[in-house]
């Protein structure tokens, strides 16, 4: 049988972004060029206002960039969502006044009628990740940690190739970030999916990912990349925060980081 070379899954060639406001033109994002294979895991951290949530907003199609392509698997993005991504955000954006059931499915009813396989695929990942004795239940009486497993869920039922989280853990407290990182690292590597996950959190970045990109202060440019290789044999993101290498990795970006300010 002849091999193929299969396309990377995202790729990013030359992206440039501007902002125009009545205030004026803002230069958001200049020359970003990166590919990410399927079932990678890519960071992207920089300081504020950089253009991480932008780099997203492209990937996604909700903008047009001013200079360059972005491909997913080998296909030009064009206007509006491509069925093919999934969006994590701060916040988990459930509906209150529906259950747990109605919200991750929400994603699927409003594609269209909601097959009976696509519904058996939804319950199954309700039991495999702990919700489904609460399926019934509205989202208060979840834990900040469930309502974000409920939000990837129902990300999942729509059956993305890439996930995009932007900062999806911020608005919990430490120790339930430390939990419900591992949480949904552990979900989306056994979900065989690819995914960017834009974080200012160092450790988070290191933990999760297996490329860190380091974006330079705005425009943002990528400054520095590191390929994240810990010798840790668990997949959990808690027990990578104990390799031997964590400390030195956390360093290199740290200072990359922080050259700019
Ligand atoms: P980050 O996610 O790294 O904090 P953003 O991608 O949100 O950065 O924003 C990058 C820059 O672009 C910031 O200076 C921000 O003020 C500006 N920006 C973002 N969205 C808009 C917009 N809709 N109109 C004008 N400027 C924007």
């Amino acid at each position: 049988m002849r091999a193929e070379t299969l396309a990377p899954l995202l790729e990013m060639e030359k992206v440039s972004m501007f902002y125009h406001t009545p205030q004026g033109e803002t230069a958001a994002l200049s020359d970003i060029s990166f590919q990410l294979e399927k079932g990678a895991f890519l960071a992207i951290v920089g300081p504020s206002g950089c253009g991480k949530s932008t780099i997203l907003s492209l990937i996604a199609g909700l903008l047009r960039p001013s200079a360059g392509e972005i491909r997913i698997a080998g296909e030009p993005v064009g206007e509006g969502i491509s069925p093919l991504v999934g969006y994590m955000l701060q916040h988990d954006h459930l509906f209150p006044w529906c259950t747990v059931w109605d919200n991750v499915l929400l994603g699927l009813k409003i594609r269209g009628e909601v097959k009976p396989e696509q519904k058996e695929r939804v319950a199954a990942l309700l039991e495999q990740y702990g919700l489904a004795d609460f399926r019934n239940s509205l989202p208060r009486h979840l834990s900040g940690g469930m309502r974000q497993r409920a939000a990837l869920i129902r990300t999942l039922a729509l059956e993305p190739e890439l996930l995009l989280l932007d900062e999806p853990f911020s608005a919990l407290d430490y120790q339930t970030r430390l939990r419900v990182s591992d949480d949904i690292g552990t979900i989306i590597r056994s979900q065989g999916k690819t995914a960017v996950l834009v974080t200012h959190d160092i450790s988070e970045a290191i933990s999760m990912a297996d490329r860190v990109l380091v974006l330079s202060a705005r425009p943002g440019r990528i400054r520095y990349q590191e390929r994240i290789c810990l010798s840790s044999s668990s997949a959990r993101v808690l027990e990578k925060r104990q390799a031997p290498e964590f400390a030195a990795c956390f360093d290199r970006i740290w200072k990359e980081l922080n050259g700019d300010v």
